[in-house]
């Protein structure tokens, strides 16, 4: 009997119903006991898993089909052999720009997964923060001199915190990113650092569009984007992904922001001070 309806429920958990839970009134104590409530316990948390969830899988498939019905509408297009050279280079440019967004997509998903798993057990090392940033920069320097972006920062700032390297150039290139994304040509960003007996604090302040004050909480969901009509470059899950960067080094992320002013991100992360000796 209990075998059997274990293996119902399994079928059931098999075609992604995570709601079963399989009785146990009698409370066994045998191995069937702890059988039930081990595969309960199993459905409940796979229940949880919000990558399974279908929210995630309709947001993430929404993600997916506009870029790829662009894709595939200009690739078609391309097929028109009276195509004038000028049509055929900015078609030409659309599907790259539409499969590097899909790329990203992808991308950041697997990041923000990965990050996910990591349950706060994460590498570090000694980082120069202040350098850090400045690569960062030189990265994004592209896109600042496209849009005329002027950007500030303190010269010969000494900073170091214990950090996992990678994961916190993560975190300024999305937040200096977004800064260049939402301001407007000829504005202005500042980082500003400043270092505490316990914590480093990190400011990027941008001239931008600033977002509205009932949003503010929203912009670290994932997916979310203030303008849904998915005409800016992005998918909204780079804030997602820094906050939890910056989670997993005990950190915190705090927003203030005024529309048509700009907005400030301020990172904080404490020092981890037996590390940095070496
Ligand atoms: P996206 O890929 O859309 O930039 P993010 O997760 O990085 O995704 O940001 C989520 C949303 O938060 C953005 O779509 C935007 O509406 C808002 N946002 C983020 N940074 C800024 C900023 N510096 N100024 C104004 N709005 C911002």
């Amino acid at each position: 009997g209990p075998i059997r309806k274990m293996s119902d429920a399994t079928k059931k958990v098999a075609k992604g119903d995570f709601n079963v839970q399989i009785e146990n009134k009698k409370i066994r104590k045998d191995e069937i006991g702890t059988l039930t409530e081990n595969f309960n316990m199993m459905v409940r948390e796979l229940e949880s898993n919000e990558y399974l969830s279908k929210e995630f899988m309709s947001n993430v498939s929404h993600e997916f089909k506009t870029p790829i019905a662009s894709i595939q509408g200009f690739a078609n297009l391309l097929k028109d052999k009276d195509l004038s050279e000028k049509d055929k280079e900015e078609y030409i440019d659309i599907i790259i720009e539409e499969s590097g967004r899909l790329a990203n997509l992808s991308n950041n998903i697997q990041q923000l997964s990965k990050l996910e798993n990591k349950k706060g057990l994460i590498q570090k090392q000694k980082v120069a923060i202040d350098e850090q940033i400045r690569k960062c920069i030189i990265i994004l320097n592209n896109k600042l001199e496209e849009k005329n972006i002027e950007i500030g920062m303190d010269e010969d700032k000494d900073v170091f915190l214990n950090v996992n390297e990678d994961m916190m150039h993560q975190v300024w290139i999305n937040l200096i990113n977004n800064a260049i994304k939402y301001t407007d040509d000829s504005g202005r960003i500042d980082i500003i650092i400043d270092e505490f007996k316990d914590r480093v604090v990190v400011e990027v302040k941008d001239t931008g569009r600033g977002i509205k004050e009932e949003n503010v909480d929203k912009i670290f969901e994932k997916f979310y984007q203030e303008d849904s009509s998915h005409n800016s470059e992005g998918n909204g899950l780079g804030l997602a992904i820094v906050k939890k960067i910056v989670e997993l080094h005990k950190g915190t992320i705090e927003v203030k922001s005024k529309i048509g002013e700009g907005s400030s991100f301020i990172v904080t992360i404490p020092k981890d001070e037996d590390k940095l000796e070496n």
